[in-house]
C-alpha cells in the first residue's frame, strides 16, 4: 500500500468525503434500511438467511467472495432469485496492503464481477473492502470498474464474535443505515434487527436501491477506524 500522507488521512477521514466516493449510510429519512452480508456465499448459511428474509418480506444486498462463489454459481443464483442484490467483495478477500499492484487489486473486482455477473446478467454496482480497509489506490480501481464503495453504519460485529446475548455495546437501527452481518454468523443477530425493524416499522431494501431515495448528504466520517 502506498504510503499516505497524515494531511491525506485527515482529509480522507474528516466530513469532507462526498458520499459518493465512500458510502456507509444513505440520507434519507424514509423508514429504510439495508441488510447486508458479507463473506458468503457459505452453502448452508446463506439458505438459512435467505428463508428468513423471505419469511420476513425483506430485501438485502449480499457482498460475496468471488473464491467462494465459483465453487457453487447455483448459490448465486438462489440469492439473485430471491430479488437480493449481489455485490463484490473481492476474489481472496485481499485487503489494500496484500494486493502489492493496481493490476492485482483490478483483478480481485472483475473476476467476481465476472461471476456475478454471469448470474444476473446485469453489471454490478457496489463493492464492500474487505475488513472495510481502502487506500487511494484501492479507491481508484473501484471507481476505474464503475463501482461504488460501501462500508456500513451499523456492524453487530459478528464475525468478531458478538452475539445478541454478548453484544459489544449498543445496537439499533434508524432509517437509512445500512447494517453489516456475515453469512456465517448472521442467524441470530437477523431475528434481533428483523424484531427492530418490525417495532420501528422499517423496511430492507437492497442497497443500491436504498441509496436510490437520498435526499440530503449523510455527514460524518466513515464509521469503520480501520479505513485508511
Ligand atoms: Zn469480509
Amino acid at each position: 500500500m502506498e504510503k499516505l500522507s497524515r494531511w491525506t488521512k485527515d482529509t480522507l477521514k474528516s466530513k469532507v468525503i462526498p458520499p459518493y466516493v465512500i458510502t456507509w449510510k444513505a440520507g434519507t429519512s424514509k423508514p429504510f434500511i439495508s441488510l447486508t452480508f458479507d463473506d458468503g456465499p457459505c452453502p448452508k448459511k446463506t439458505a438459512r438467511i435467505l428463508e428468513r428474509l423471505r419469511k420476513a418480506g425483506a430485501r438485502a444486498t449480499f457482498f460475496v467472495i468471488g473464491a467462494k462463489a465459483a465453487q457453487d454459481l447455483s448459490l448465486l443464483a438462489d440469492i439473485a432469485a430471491e430479488g437480493h442484490e449481489l455485490g463484490c467483495h473481492g476474489y481472496n478477500h485481499r485487503r489494500p496492503q496484500e494486493q502489492p499492484s493496481r493490476a492485482l487489486m483490478r483483478q480481485e473486482l472483475l473476476r467476481t464481477n465476472e461471476l456475478i455477473e454471469k448470474v444476473t446478467f446485469r453489471p454490478v454496482k457496489l463493492f464492500r473492502p474487505p475488513c472495510g480497509e481502502l487506500s487511494l489506490a484501492l479507491l481508484y480501481e473501484i471507481h476505474r470498474a464503475f463501482l461504488r464503495p460501501v462500508l456500513w453504519s451499523k456492524d453487530t460485529f459478528d464475525a468478531l464474535g458478538a452475539t445478541p446475548q454478548n453484544p459489544r455495546g449498543l445496537f439499533d437501527v434508524t432509517s437509512g443505515d445500512i447494517v453489516l452481518m456475515h453469512d456465517r454468523y448472521a442467524a441470530p443477530w437477523l431475528e434481533v434487527v428483523l424484531e427492530q425493524m418490525e417495532r420501528l416499522e422499517l423496511r430492507s431494501l437492497p442497497v443500491s436501491r436504498l441509496l436510490e431515495d437520498q435526499v440530503f448528504t449523510v455527514r460524518g466520517p466513515a464509521p469503520n477506524p480501520a479505513a485508511f
